[in-house]
């Protein structure tokens, strides 16, 4: 048997596949045919029927439903059942890690990091289920306790992007679960078999624990068909969405349009500042992490090095080392550090920004190439350093491709106004062992991102931290911290136990 047969086997996946399921059955009934592809040599790895209109409405009715009764349950029980959760990931770690590999084309290793995050948001969920709580706050009143409360919010609608197959579905879906909430997600049409894994697997954990259908739900289907109508859907009081600032701008317009919540993780375009007094060696380690990595498809990755003049020569010939080591090839390989971009779209995206590059004034310091391999599809190409300057329209793109635009900079201040000057506001770091230089991009002139780090890169993120960035990122936060207020509702409580009725702000209205 292949390796890809048994991975199937194990996910109780097949060539053939319905496209939606709410706990029992997979179903679909639009006839419409999703072709999945394996990123690294083009092979058509399974075919799922699109879920079409009806089954969506069939959805709604099953998680609005199941929802009332959901919410009866305990949070530490809710969190109990997350626990189980999380212990079927880790027996399924291995196969889960190699199918997001497989479909979505990162190495091994980052595959299987994938899943130890879906793992570790469960853990921390089921801690966070026996402490969602609010305070206790003074009242002006006699005789009078104030307090808030959280209860759950309703449905959710969880929609994510392909370079993140997987946990990001487990960051919303772990906290919602615990906070009462049932879900609808809709995971990316270029990465549909991870989700019906997860799928399968959450449905053996719900049912086994007697759980009603509705809880989780998955539905495969068209960005402008089911995703359209998720963002449209009054049912669906949160869309919690992940992608590309310009599907965000729709769905912030659409979800506020109705009064409904949104929290937005969108693109970014993140850059670590190099200064001369950084500690060389761990500059080098995270800079080529971050922008190699994951081939310069992750939200994080390094789009843009600002470093000191004085070091910029020696720090480039030292990187371009590295890059001339990158092993491109198969992401199941264990010898390889970088693996396929998504598809020929993701490739034509690449060659356009190194040619707008070019023609904006820049120079090519390595790479620039498509990879032509035999048995290969054309998804492979060299990581790329360009330098050039920071406000070239290029640079203020996010291009989600393994190219790192180089530039220097003399002054902290000016490193400052470049770094912040772009649109995107995700992840942010700076390399130095001065505590003044590192403590002045943490303070409010510094950093305007997100995420903002000393002496590690820009790329990845702990679960245990807020994750989300501002500006044209979206300004949504997710995981950790208190990202969990998201998926519940406020309400303030006033208390009185003392019988006798004031009015606040000591306003008088007797007969
Ligand atoms: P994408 O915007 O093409 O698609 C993301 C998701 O949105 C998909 O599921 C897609 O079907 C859906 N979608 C598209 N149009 C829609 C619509 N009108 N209504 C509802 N849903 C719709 O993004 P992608 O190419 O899959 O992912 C790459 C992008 O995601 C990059 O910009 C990256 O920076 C971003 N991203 C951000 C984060 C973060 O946390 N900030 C994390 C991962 C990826």
């Amino acid at each position: 048997m292949s390796a890809t047969a048994k991975i199937f086997r194990s996910l109780g996946l097949s060539k053939k596949m319905k496209g939606a399921s709410i706990g029992g059955e997979w179903f679909a009934t639009s006839g419409d045919m999703l072709d999945v592809f394996n990123p690294t040599t083009g092979e058509l790895l399974a075919q799922v029927e699109q879920a079409g209109a009806k089954d969506y409405q069939a959805m709604m009715k099953a998680t609005t439903n199941a929802f009332v009764n959901w919410r009866e349950l305990p949070a530490p029980k809710r969190g109990e059942i997350v626990r189980q959760l999380g212990e079927a990931l880790r027996a399924k770690k291995d196969d889960l890690g190699a199918l997001v590999s497989l479909e979505m084309g990162k190495i091994l290793t980052e595959g299987l990091g994938e899943v130890q995050e879906m793992i570790d948001i469960c853990d921390f969920a089921v801690g966070l289920s026996r402490n969602l709580s609010g305070p206790t706050l003074q009242s002006e009143r006699p005789k009078h306790r104030m307090m808030e409360q959280w209860h759950p919010l309703g449905p959710v609608g969880v929609i994510t992007a392909f370079n993140f197959p997987v946990a990001v579905w487990a960051w919303n879906m772990a906290l919602a679960w615990v906070c009462g909430d049932t879900g609808v997600w809709k995971p990316s049409s270029k990465t549909p078999l991870t989700a019906i894994a997860c799928q399968n697997i959450a449905n053996e954990v719900f049912t086994r624990n007697g759980i009603e259908h509705g809880v989780s739900c998955v539905i495969v289907g068209r960005g402008a068909v089911i995703g359209e109508k998720m963002i449209n859907d009054d049912r669906l009081p949160l869309i919690s969405a992940t992608g590309s600032t310009r599907m965000g701008k729709r769905i912030g317009g659409i979800v506020g349009g109705r009064l409904g919540r949104s929290i937005l993780e969108l693109g970014g375009n993140n850059a670590m500042i190099i200064s001369e007094k950084a500690d060389m060696t761990g500059a080098l380690a995270s800079a080529f992490f971050g922008a190699v990595g994951t081939a310069g498809q992750r939200c994080t990755s390094t789009r843009r090095l600002i470093i000191q003049e004085k070091i910029y020569d020696t720090f480039l010939k030292k990187l371009v080392a590295n890059y001339e080591k990158v092993r491109i090839g198969d992401p199941l390989d264990p010898k390889t550090l970088m693996g396929p971009l998504i598809d020929e779209g993701a490739v034509n995206d690449y060659e356009a920004a190194v040619k707008a590059a070019m023609a904006q004034g820049g120079r090519l310091i390595y790479g620039g190439k498509v990879l032509r391999r035999k048995g290969c599809a054309r998804t492979f190409v060299l990581p790329t350093i360009i330098e050039i300057a920071n406000k070239s329209e290029i640079v203020q793109t996010e291009t989600f491709a393994p190219i790192v635009y180089v530039m220097k900079y003399k002054k902290l201040e000016q490193a400052f106004k470049m770094h912040n000057d772009v649109p995107q506001g995700l992840s942010s770091s700076i390399y130095t062992d001065s505590v003044n230089e590192g403590e002045s991009f943490l303070s409010y002139k510094g950093s305007d991102c997100g995420i903002a780090n000393i002496n590690i890169g820009t790329s990845g993120a702990e679960i245990g931290g807020a994750f989300g960035g501002e500006k044209e990122t979206g300004g949504g936060r997710e995981s950790g911290s208190d990202a969990w207020k998201a998926y519940m509702r406020r309400q303030t409580n006033t208390i009185n136990w003392g019988g006798e009725v004031h009015l606040a702000q000591g306003v008088e209205f007797k007969a």
